[in-house]
């Protein structure tokens, strides 16, 4: 195979009537979405669009939105994958950049990506999922005609993709993915998971994520079939996996902290899960060992950015799991720390350092945006990840923190992980995220924003005390705050530089 456009064929040659995808509303077998897939490359090509061309997809999860990842791939375009939460203005931006040609959206949002066409030349077409909308063909419309596929060869090291970051620290970056980093990404995936044709994949992680991308894409590779909710809900969640009896649950640490809170988990039949993967933050120890024991299932921990098209490390279901660690690299994958001052050289063993990543994998660079690749890939082609992390003897790496997210208090290096992981051990805390709050005495201080479990009662003062007893007292959070929920990126992701502006206006 050259790229991930060549997944479905090969999957519907193979699996024919199995399921592939499951969402609200269809389910659909691998030759029905191959063929949506082909109906979609045909449609492109007959307006126009191929290779060198950008199709943009902005919409939730749904059937429509998988079809047209393919499709337009098959069509030779590359794909720009948006983050939902963009509003239309955001959107605007990213077309612009992109010079995107096609728009795969929403009914509800079809209108008014419509009227940008007006100050984007190179947009000529919008598509609507789910129904009509005016300005906009409807996908069930332009994929009803049988029209032959155009055929080209692809290069696997030509973009694929032009995948966003998660915006939690700053503005999302435009990570260019080749071909043959998502392919090789997906399978690399499915295989350290062990995944096979007979399992049943239940996530709400949203396709334009790399994560999501990997966890969808990977499943179609092995024949398994995929559960997609439109968007998490822990409740829902629960149900979904007893009613699909779903093999694998696969989600950002918010998705299991919120399960394990949610009064339908008494209820929930976890009793068909295998494993679980999480990913995408840094998920408390306590968190894991709560979800282990209720479903009976392994919680893989992974560790993986939009840069290098998902995953970076991993662990494997066959290896024993070391606590803490988000496991070792991918096959064909090197990972370095470097030493904090000079990422030229490394760091000792055990010393955090700056995870480094080189193979086939990383990105070609960020989308028009030369000094933002050169600063973050050596000419050697390591790729600076931001994240502070120690490596063991025997290759698993501890991601440390991000260093964006280090708060500086007193003179002292904190990071904000190491107290969110203490201060999640304890009962009365469902979810928790330590941020900066300006001190004109230390600089900053270490504040905790922490959204109590449901009818269970603490203070400030017992929270101050129960981490003091385990931080070193430089470490230990001097503010706590409750608040009802914590700012979150599309994903599920915590965005700690936002509790400030959300919580200390
Ligand atoms: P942006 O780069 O726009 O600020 P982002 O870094 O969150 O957003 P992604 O590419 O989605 O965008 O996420 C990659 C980052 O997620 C990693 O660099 C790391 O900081 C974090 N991450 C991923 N997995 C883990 C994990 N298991 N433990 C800790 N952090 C993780
Ligand atoms: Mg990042």
């Amino acid at each position: 195979m050259k790229g991930p456009g060549d997944i479905l064929r090969r999957a519907a040659a193979r699996f024919d009537a199995k399921t592939a995808l499951i969402t609200a509303d269809r389910t659909l077998s691998y030759t029905e979405l191959d063929t949506a897939a082909g109906r979609v490359a045909a449609a492109l090509a007959a307006r126009g669009v191929g290779p060198g061309q950008t199709v943009s997809l902005y919409a939730q999860n749904r059937w429509e939105w998988i079809a047209a990842y393919h499709g337009a791939l098959r069509a030779g375009a590359t794909v720009n994958p948006v983050n939902v939460m963009l509003t239309t203005e955001e959107l605007a931006f990213v077309l612009k950049d992109c010079g995107a040609a096609a728009v795969f959206t929403s009914a509800a949002q079809a209108t008014a990506v419509a009227e940008l066409t007006g100050d984007l030349p190179e947009l000529h077409t919008v598509v609507s999922f789910g129904g009509p909308a005016s300005g906009a063909l409807d996908f069930d419309e332009l994929i009803a005609t049988e029209a032959p596929e155009p055929q080209f060869a692809v290069d696997p090291d030509l973009p694929c993709t032009i995948g966003y970051t998660s915006g939690t620290t700053g503005h999302p970056k435009g990570a260019v993915q080749s071909h043959r980093a998502v392919l090789l990404n997906c399978a690399l995936t499915a295989t350290m998971h062990a995944r096979t044709e007979h399992d049943t994949v239940l996530t709400a992680l949203p396709a334009p994520h790399v994560y999501g991308n990997v966890v969808i894409n990977g499943t179609f590779l092995v024949g398994g079939t995929v559960v997609l909710m439109e968007r998490f809900a822990p409740a829902a969640a629960l149900r979904l996996i007893g009613e699909h009896r779903a093999t694998l649950f696969e989600g950002v640490p918010t998705m299991y902290a919120t399960m394990l809170a949610d009064p339908a988990l008494t209820e929930a039949d976890l009793t068909s899960l295998t494993r679980c993967t999480v990913g995408g933050q840094t998920i408390p120890t306590a968190t894991i060992e709560r979800w282990e024991a209720r479903s009976g299932a392994p919680l893989i921990e992974l560790w993986g950015m939009t840069e290098i098209s998902g995953l970076g490390t991993t662990h494997s279901p066959h290896a024993p799991a070391v606590p803490g660690s988000i496991g070792v690299s991918l096959p064909g994958v090197e990972i370095r720390i470097a030493d904090l001052a000079d990422t030229t050289r490394g760091a000792p063993t055990g010393v955090p350092g700056e995870l480094l990543v080189r193979g086939p994998i990383v990105m070609l660079g960020y989308h028009r945006n030369p000094e933002a690749t050169a600063e973050a890939i050596s000419p050697d082609g390591w790729l600076r990840t931001g994240d502070i992390a120690t490596m063991d003897a025997t290759g698993h790496v501890f991601v440390v923190d991000r260093r964006k997210d280090m708060v500086i208090t007193g003179g002292y290096n904190v990071y904000p992980a190491e107290i969110e992981r203490i201060l999640a051990e304890h009962p009365a805390v469902a979810m928790v995220a330590v941020g900066p709050v300006p001190d004109p005495v230390k600089g900053e201080l270490a504040c905790a924003y922490v959204v109590r479990v449901q009818g269970a009662d603490t203070t400030a003062e017992e929270l101050i005390a129960f981490a003091g007893d385990r931080l070193a007292a430089y470490k230990r959070p001097r503010l706590i705050r409750f608040v009802p929920d914590l700012p979150k990126t599309s994903t599920g992701k915590i965005m700690r530089r936002s509790l400030i502006t959300s919580y200390e206006q």
